[in-house]
C-alpha cells in the first residue's frame, strides 16, 4: 500500500509528521472492515501549526508568477497520472469504490490540477471609463488569502483537487482537513504536490478523527479568508454561521436530491440504462445521485422492468474484486438505507428487487446493501425528502410536465437534475423551469473540470470547476487613478 499508514500523515510547512499528542486513529476497508492503517488524529494546535504555516508561506507565493504556479500544477497533474493505478487501488481500499471507478476518479482529479495550472494564467483584470477625465479605474483580481479547505469520504481525491488546485494557481495558500475515513488517499494527494515542487506551507495537512477541533481552529482564525466545504448540508449551514463572525469567504458544496424526470417520448430502457449507472455511482454514495425517479404513467411498467433487470445483473462486493456496486461507507450508512426501504414499503411502496443488508458470499464483514428498486414511491415516504446515499432508486409515476415540474422543484436542495426527452422544446423549457444547478438532458454526466459545478438553495453557494471556480480564491480590488 502507497501513502502513510503510519500515522505520520500531517503534512505542516513542508513536512510529514505525527500528531502532537502523539495520537491516532486506525483507518477500515470498507469491504471487511479490517484496518489498513493509521492516519495521524491532529488537535488544535496542529490546526494552529498549520494555518500558521500557511499564512508564513502567502507572501511568496502569491508573490509568484502565474506561470510558475502553473509549472507546480501541471507537474502534480503529471505525477497523478503517472500513479494513476497506485492511486486507485488505495482509494478502493480506504473508500470501498470499484476500481475502474476509481481509475475514473483519479483522472477526474487529475484534471482539475490540469485545468486550473492553464486558468492561472487567464485571473485577468479590466479597466472602467470613469465619468471624470481626468480618472481611471483598474480593476485587478488577487488571492483571498488562506484558505481552508474540508471535505468528505466519498470522492477523496478529486474533491481535494477540485479546491486545492484552483486555490493554489490563485496564489493563495491552503490547510486541508480531509474526512476522517478517507486520510490516506489526502495524505497520497500531498505527496504528489510536494514531489511536483509546491514549496513549503503552500498545502497543508491536517488529518484528525476530531473535525469540530479542527473545524473551530480554522473557522476561529481571522488569518483564514476563505472556508470551502464538500461534505453535508447539516455541517455545512453550521460552519457557514460560524464562519460569518469573521466574514470569511464560503464555497459550500452540500447535499442533494435529485430528480431524474423521464418523459413519455423517452426510450424507457435507455432511460432505465443511464438512471441505473448514475444510482449506482460509488453505490449511490454521490451528491449527484438520483434520489427522485419520476416516469410518465404510460412508459413506467418498461422503465421500471428494465432498472429492475440492470439491477439484479450487477455483481456487488469489495471494489478490487472487479464488482460492479461497492459497500456503503460504514454500518451507519447501512442503517439509513435500511430505515429509509422499510418506511417505504410500510407506506406503501413496492419492492421490485433489493431491500435488504447483502451478508452471503463473504460480504458479511462489509456494508453491502443490494441495489434496490422502489415503484410506487410518494411525497408521504422520508426517502421523497431526504438524501438517500446509498443505492435505492425511488420511481414515481406522473402524467403531465406541469405536475412533474412542480414535484421536483419541491425540495430544499438543488444540486443535480436529469431529464429524459427527444421533444427539443420541452428538453429547454424544463431545463429552464428547474431550480437546479446542474441539469442532464438526456445525459448522466453532466460534468467535468472544465465546466462549472455547484448547487442552488441547501445545496450550497459558489461554484466548482470551469472558469468559475477560480474566482471562488479571487477577491476584486478596485484602482482608482487621479492623473492630475
Ligand atoms: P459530512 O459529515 O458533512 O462531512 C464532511 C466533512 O466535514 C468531513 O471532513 C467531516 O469530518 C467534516 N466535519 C463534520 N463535522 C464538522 C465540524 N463540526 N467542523 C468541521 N468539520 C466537520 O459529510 P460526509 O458524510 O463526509 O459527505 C457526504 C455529504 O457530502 C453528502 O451530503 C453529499 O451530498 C455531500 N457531497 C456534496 C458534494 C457537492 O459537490 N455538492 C460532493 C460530494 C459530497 P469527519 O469525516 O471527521 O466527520
Amino acid at each position: 500500500m502507497m501513502g502513510r499508514g503510519d500515522g505520520s500523515t500531517l503534512f505542516i510547512g513542508g513536512r510529514w509528521d505525527k500528531a502532537d499528542e502523539g495520537r491516532s486513529f486506525p483507518v477500515t476497508d470498507p469491504s471487511s472492515g479490517a484496518e489498513i492503517g493509521h492516519a495521524a488524529d491532529g488537535g488544535a494546535s496542529d490546526a494552529q501549526r498549520a494555518v500558521e504555516a500557511a499564512e508564513a508561506a502567502f507572501p511568496e507565493w502569491s508573490g509568484q508568477t502565474a506561470y510558475r504556479r502553473a509549472e507546480v500544477l501541471q507537474a502534480a497533474h503529471a505525477l497523478m497520472l503517472e500513479r494513476q493505478e497506485e492511486l486507485a487501488a488505495l482509494m478502493t481500499l480506504e473508500q470501498g469504490k470499484p476500481l475502474k471507478a476509481a481509475r475514473t476518479e483519479v483522472r477526474y482529479a487529475a484534471d482539475f490540477l490540469l485545468w486550473f495550472a492553464e486558468e492561472a494564467k487567464r485571473v485577468y483584470g479590466s479597466t472602467v471609463p470613469s465619468a471624470r477625465a481626468d480618472q481611471r479605474f483598474l480593476v485587478m483580481r488577487q488571492p483571498v488569502g488562506v484558505v481552508a479547505a474540508i471535505t468528505p469520504w466519498n470522492y477523496p481525491i478529486s474533491m481535494l483537487t477540485r479546491k486545492l488546485a484552483p486555490a493554489i494557481a490563485a496564489g493563495c495558500t491552503t490547510v486541508l482537513k480531509p474526512a476522517e475515513q478517507t486520510p490516506l488517499c489526502a495524505a497520497a494527494v500531498f505527496e504528489i504536490f510536494e514531489e511536483a515542487g509546491l514549496p513549503a506551507g503552500v498545502a497543508n495537512l491536517v488529518t484528525t478523527s476530531r473535525p469540530e477541533e479542527t473545524g473551530q481552529v480554522f473557522l476561529g482564525s481571522p488569518v483564514v479568508r476563505k472556508l470551502t466545504f464538500t461534505g453535508s448540508t447539516e455541517v455545512g449551514t453550521l460552519l457557514a454561521g460560524q464562519a460569518a463572525a469573521t466574514m470569511k469567504r464560503l464555497s459550500m458544496e452540500l447535499g442533494g436530491h435529485a430528480p431524474f424526470l423521464v418523459f413519455e417520448d423517452a426510450d424507457p430502457v435507455h432511460a432505465a440504462k443511464g438512471a441505473t449507472l448514475v444510482k449506482l455511482l460509488n453505490a449511490g454514495q454521490a451528491c449527484i445521485s438520483p434520489n427522485r425517479i419520476y416516469v410518465h404513467r404510460s412508459i413506467m411498467e418498461p422503465f421500471a422492468a428494465a432498472m429492475t433487470d440492470r439491477c439484479e445483473r450487477l455483481r456487488v462486493g469489495p471494489g478490487s474484486s472487479g464488482a460492479d456496486v461497492g459497500p456503503l461507507v460504514d454500518t451507519a450508512a447501512l442503517e439509513k438505507v435500511r430505515r429509509q426501504v422499510d418506511d417505504a414499503v410500510s407506506k406503501g411502496a413496492r419492492l421490485l428487487t433489493g431491500g435488504e443488508r447483502l451478508v452471503e458470499d463473504g460480504l458479511g464483514d462489509g456494508s453491502f446493501f443490494a441495489p434496490t428498486v422502489l415503484a410506487d414511491v410518494d411525497a408521504s415516504m422520508q426517502i421523497y425528502r431526504e438524501e438517500t446515499f446509498g443505492p435505492v432508486a425511488a420511481l414515481i409515476p406522473f402524467d403531465d410536465e406541469d405536475e412533474v415540474l412542480r414535484m421536483a422543484n419541491d425540495t430544499e436542495y438543488g444540486l443535480a437534475s436529469y431529464l429524459y426527452t427527444r421533444d427539443l422544446g420541452r428538453a429547454v423549457r424544463v431545463a429552464e423551469a428547474l431550480r437546479f444547478g446542474i441539469v442532464g438532458i438526456n445525459d448522466i454526466n453532466p460534468t467535468s473540470a472544465a465546466a462549472p459545478f455547484g448547487g442552488v438553495g441547501l445545496s450550497g453557494l459558489g461554484r466548482e470547476g470551469g472558469a468559475q471556480g477560480i474566482d471562488e480564491y479571487l477577491d476584486v480590488k478596485l484602482v482608482g487613478l487621479a492623473l492630475r
